[in-house]
């Protein structure tokens, strides 16, 4: 017990004098804004969240709207924050909040964890930070400084060492100060107890250390096995018209960049003057090549073969019911778009 207390004395300690206490979600703190600032955090720093989650504030001031607005515009202010998932688990989300939960953020739980995108650690983040239950938190910088504490062997995204992880995190949680604790370790672990370089002599729980105490910090955690991650292609079709405006076609819902406009997309292999006749109803001209791009998600590259080609025939010819649009680069819509899209239609612009 004493262990416990004297971790969480030393952190809360620490974080009353260096913790950070004006992130934009910590203002006018409630379940909503920390739940979408949890959400945004996953994978991404807070530095290229705030920008972010200050556009998404703006907009969709509280769920209702969330739940009433487009998912295109919802995919919109996701642009470039990746994980395209994330945005349309959090739009599902407010829906069901919307129509399940009289529009009340649910504040079991249970009920957190059975909507989309929430999973253990992100429910107990809310939970303690926004309402002080007692629930543990285990995301990538607790994770980083567990490991490093007790000195644990393997990688912290195993099933076992995970489990092992959560038991910790379970243990040092005190019983009071829940919001500040929350806050507490994810800041330790993102300002002092950093991936690089961890800042152990300014760290409050030193003394704790196992790994510090054996002068081992740059071998925890254990770094994910490495996988040859397989390549696979795709050519882009940049086809613009007379007026300079751009083919965009929605993607399907699920999957890679779902619901996302991006740009139509045939095999290296085809004829690209035959397959546009065909897929799209119009002739080009004008076929040229551009560098090819390489995107790496979780599981492969993507090495994109862009191609810009002009229109031989008016705009109007372009299929009728397909999910396309003229994008305008000059003016352009609330569309989500992936990154390396929107960096290609930047780059026309
Ligand atoms: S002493 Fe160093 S390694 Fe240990 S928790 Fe603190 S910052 Fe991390």
């Amino acid at each position: 017990m004493k262990t416990i207390n004297h971790f969480s004395t030393a952190l809360l300690n620490w974080f009353d004098q260096y913790g950070r206490h004006d992130l934009p979600w910590q203002l006018d703190r409630n379940a909503y804004r920390v739940w979408v600032s949890e959400i945004m955090l996953q994978q991404t720093q807070v530095a290229t969240v705030i920008p972010y989650f200050e556009r998404f504030m703006d907009r969709f001031t509280c769920i209702t709207q969330l739940a009433e607005a487009s998912i295109d515009e919802v995919l919109h202010l996701w642009t470039g924050l990746g994980y395209y998932a994330r945005a349309r688990n959090l739009h599902k989300s407010a829906q069901i909040i919307a129509n399940e939960h009289g529009g009340l953020f649910p504040e079991n739980f249970e009920a957190l964890l059975a909507l989309p995108g929430i999973g253990r650690s992100t429910a107990g983040a809310i939970l303690a930070q926004t309402l002080g239950q007692r629930h543990a938190i285990l995301d990538g910088n607790v994770k980083r400084v567990l490991t490093r504490l007790h000195a644990i062997d393997g990688w912290p995204g195993k099933k076992d060492i995970e489990a092992q992880l959560w038991q910790l995190a379970e243990h040092y949680t005190p019983q009071t100060c829940l919001a500040d604790y929350t806050q507490a370790i994810m800041d330790l672990g993102a300002t002092v107890c950093t991936r690089g370089k961890p800042g152990c002599s300014n760290c409050p729980v030193r003394g704790q250390c196992l790994a510090f105490k054996q002068d081992k910090v740059p071998l925890f955690p254990a770094s994910k096995p490495k996988k040859t991650l397989p390549v696979r292609e795709t050519r882009m079709l940049l086809l613009q018209d007379g007026q300079g405006q751009i083919l965009l076609q929605q993607r399907p819902p699920s999957g890679i960049w779902g619901g996302l406009w991006s740009f139509p997309e045939c095999s290296v292999d085809d004829n690209i003057n035959e397959w546009c006749k065909k897929a799209l109803g119009f002739s080009v001209r004008g076929i040229r090549p551009e560098t090819t791009l390489r995107h790496t998600f979780s599981h492969f590259h993507l090495d994109i073969h862009p191609v810009h080609a002009r229109l031989k025939a008016p705009t109007d010819q372009v299929m009728e019911g397909a999910p396309l649009v003229w994008y305008n680069t000059r003016q352009p819509d609330t569309l989500g778009l992936p990154g390396p899209v929107k960096q290609m239609l930047d780059k026309l612009a």
